[in-house]
């Protein structure tokens, strides 16, 4: 790296933990105060997908998606030990260590609506000696209200646009309303899309990732029950009021895989503890033991997701753009 680039890096205002090294999260999406639009901040994204490190490279973006004080910035901060951990299976061998990165918090405050990714991408080698680009991202939305509702509909929409590996936050189950704005979202995304070709779909991979899930001795936590539960859920019967058979068929068409993993519950300390700093020892075991599957089913270097466009895997400098077009595609 520039020394000049160093400089300017260091420059950079801090929005995350200031007890980390090796990056912060900036926000690239944030809503004007005053007059409540949403403004992409370019120079931001520049900083972080124009780095001559992985500029021509091409880019997994792994996109946490969902509604507040679900436990996503906790979630990608897990993943992010995994990827400072050169991906390593070890990386959940320090039962001691604070939880650091994308600030994640107890309480119940106000939140603001917005995306955010990691100032460092990771450069990932595979078997083959393709270098791929790995950018995380965490987004922040509601639905409770009319104009939440809108705001969150950019917030999401953008998100699926842009990512490989769109991971849908759900508390406790998939409800029907989950998948209507799935289906809201794609369609946006879509429209900044038009071109793609009938072959491909237009969106990569979506994975649904259902915490608490309180039914594991009907359906069993992991990956096979996940998937058990979607089978159930996407089934597309007679029975079913049309605008429900459509959503289904609509998320099957706009991605070509979908996922769904089950989450145990983190245990009472990680939802009550006056003090807790997201140290593994305050963590239920099975909770531990399913990202100790997850984390790498997400992140491994052979399970990366290329970001396609039109059905061709793009660069991280391609990338940029399509945030742009998709805010052009939005103001409208
Ligand atoms: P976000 O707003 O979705 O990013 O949520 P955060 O990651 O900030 O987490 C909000 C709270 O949920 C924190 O107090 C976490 O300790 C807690 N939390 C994290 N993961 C889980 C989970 O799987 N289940 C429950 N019930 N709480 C969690
Ligand atoms: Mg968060």
């Amino acid at each position: 790296m520039q020394v000049e680039e160093m400089i300017n890096r260091d420059m950079g205002e801090r929005v995350g933990d200031p007890a980390i090294d090796g990056g912060h999260p900036v926000a690239v999406l944030v809503q004007n105060e005053e007059t409540d639009v949403f403004e992409l901040q370019e120079a931001e994204l520049e900083k972080v997908l124009l780095d001559p490190r992985i500029a021509d490279k091409h880019v997994c973006v792994l996109a946490v998606a969902g509604a507040f004080r679900k436990g996503k910035s906790f979630l990608l901060d897990f993943l992010l030990r995994f990827m400072n951990a050169q991906q390593s299976t070890d990386f959940l061998n320090d039962t001691d260590k604070p939880l650091t990165g994308f600030k994640w918090r107890q309480g119940s405050k106000r939140e603001t609506t917005g995306v955010l990714i990691w100032s460092e991408p990771f450069l990932v080698k595979r078997k083959s000696g393709e270098e791929i680009a790995v950018v995380l991202m965490d987004t922040q939305g509601t639905f409770d209200t009319q104009s939440s509702m809108k705001d969150s509909t950019v917030v999401f929409a953008l998100t699926t646009m842009v990512s490989s590996v769109l991971i849908y936050n759900l508390m406790n189950n998939i409800q029907e309303d989950d998948l209507m704005n799935l289906q809201l979202f794609t369609s946006y995304g879509m429209m900044a899309q038009e071109d793609t070709p009938d072959t491909a779909h237009p969106f990569q991979r979506l994975h649904f990732l259902v915490r608490d899930w309180g039914f594991p001795y009907e359906v069993p936590y992991g990956h096979q029950g996940g998937q058990h539960l979607l089978d159930e859920i996407l089934q597309v019967t007679e029975k079913q009021h049309p605008a429900h058979q459509e959503v289904r068929r609509d998320l099957r068409k706009c991605f070509r895989d979908i996922n769904c993993y089950l989450m145990p519950h983190p245990g009472f300390k990680v939802i009550q503890k006056a003090n807790f700093d997201g140290r593994l020892k305050d963590i239920e075991q099975e909770f531990v033991e399913h990202l100790k599957i997850l984390v790498p089913r997400l992140l491994a270097p052979e399970n990366l997701v290329k970001k396609e466009i039109g059905g061709q895997p793009i660069k991280s400098r391609d990338l940029l753009k399509f945030f742009t077009i998709f805010m052009e595609v939005f103001k409208d």
